[in-house]
């Protein structure tokens, strides 16, 4: 089932009045001194950013400069995991915390808000989500890491985008019929490309869902030479007309390998910091998400994202209250299940969840 429109609204009311608590036109000196409270709260707490690439860029460049990471969400969860301090700092959304904390459960897991939630854990709660899976008991349940911890237990195999395809096309050799969820783009763009017999849970990504195939043609009518990079979180229109599908690093690197100078790029904007790091003689454009049937929920640019502000990451260690991550042991335990299969099943691959992700 879809996101309900009113849930939808009030969470959109939710983020929206967060992020007007917090204080705009913050000027470079406020900046400037909000990074060395940070940078002196990370050390004396042996802590440590793990920040994911929608954040804002100030949020992106200080994990960097500070010995932290910026990813997609399974790396965020490795990096934190293989990392010597003992409390994480997750700038993302809530799943991603979870993860971090079921695959490292003997660190103190914080974020800068536990409201930064997601459209897609939010459109999948598990009573229903079990309650399909109870009615298909034939099928293996696939479920995207955009899942609550209570989504992953009750899965057979949890994957990332980046290896969505590879973990799909694996189960339709073995004759297997697959149950994917949440996101529904991602499930039919699986399902079309690999063959496999899916039954898909519907569920969108609010920032994706947007992007519009036509605006993007009027766009590449003014840059002919631009080539599209598309998340599979995107519509079918969006992906039959791009030169490249594949996760947040698989664009990235795209952006390094395809001889193109201009792209287009159908994700959140946050991305742009990395893309513009890793090709910094390229041309980036936001793909539009105007057009037919917009609502501009988003216009590129998640709001949970968002509410990973630079004052909360100051205040985070100093006030942890509130913003610690727990997830049941029990819970975490059946949940680590369908993890650990994934990144054995990476591994296998001779891949690496990181390079492909
Ligand atoms: S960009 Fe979409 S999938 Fe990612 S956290 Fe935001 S709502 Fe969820």
């Amino acid at each position: 089932m879809s996101i309900a429109d009113q849930k939808l609204r009030e969470i959109r009311e939710q983020v929206q009045s967060h992020l007007a608590s917090v204080p705009k036109r913050r000027d470079a000196v406020h900046t400037v001194q909000l990074e060395d409270r940070i940078r002196a709260q990370l050390k004396a707490h042996n802590a440590v950013i793990v920040a994911h690439y929608y954040t804002a860029p100030e949020i992106q460049a200080l994990a960097e400069a500070t010995g932290g990471c910026v990813s997609d969400s399974l790396e965020m969860a490795r990096f934190g995991r293989d990392h010597p301090a003992e409390t994480l700092i997750v700038a993302g959304v809530r799943f991603m915390g979870e993860t971090a904390k079921i695959l490292t459960p003997n660190k103190r897991v914080l974020m800068p808000t536990l409201e930064a939630t997601c459209s897609l854990d939010e459109g999948c709660p598990i009573d229903e989500f079990s309650a399909f899976c109870d009615a298909h008991p034939d099928r293996d349940v696939v479920v995207y890491a955009n899942t609550s911890a209570a989504v992953k237990a009750r899965a057979d195999w949890v994957v990332t985008s980046s290896i969505a395809l590879d973990v799909a096309e694996y189960l339709a050799e073995n004759d297997k019929k697959v149950l994917w969820a949440p996101d529904r783009h991602l499930g039919d763009y699986v399902r079309r490309e690999s063959g496999a017999d899916i039954l898909v849970w519907d569920g969108a990504c609010i920032v994706h869902e947007e992007f519009k195939a036509k605006g993007i043609l009027d766009l590449k009518h003014v840059h002919p030479e631009a080539a599209v990079l598309a998340h599979p979180e995107s519509p079918a229109s969006v992906l039959e007309i791009a030169d490249h599908v594949g996760s947040t690093t698989q664009i990235i690197k795209a952006a390094t390998e395809l001889p193109n100078e201009k792209f287009i790029v159908a994700t959140d904007q946050g991305i742009f910091y990395k893309l513009q790091q890793a090709a910094p003689d390229k041309t980036f454009l936001i793909a539009p998400t105007a057009g037919e049937g917009a609502t501009c929920r988003s216009c590129a640019n998640c709001p949970w994202m968002a509410m990973n502000e630079l004052e909360l990451l100051a205040e985070v260690l100093e006030r942890p209250q509130g913003r610690e991550i727990f997830v049941d042991p029990e819970l975490a335990e059946r949940a680590m299940q369908p993890l650990d299969r994934m990144l054995s099943f990476a591994q296998s691959l001779n891949t690496g969840v990181v390079g492909r992700a």
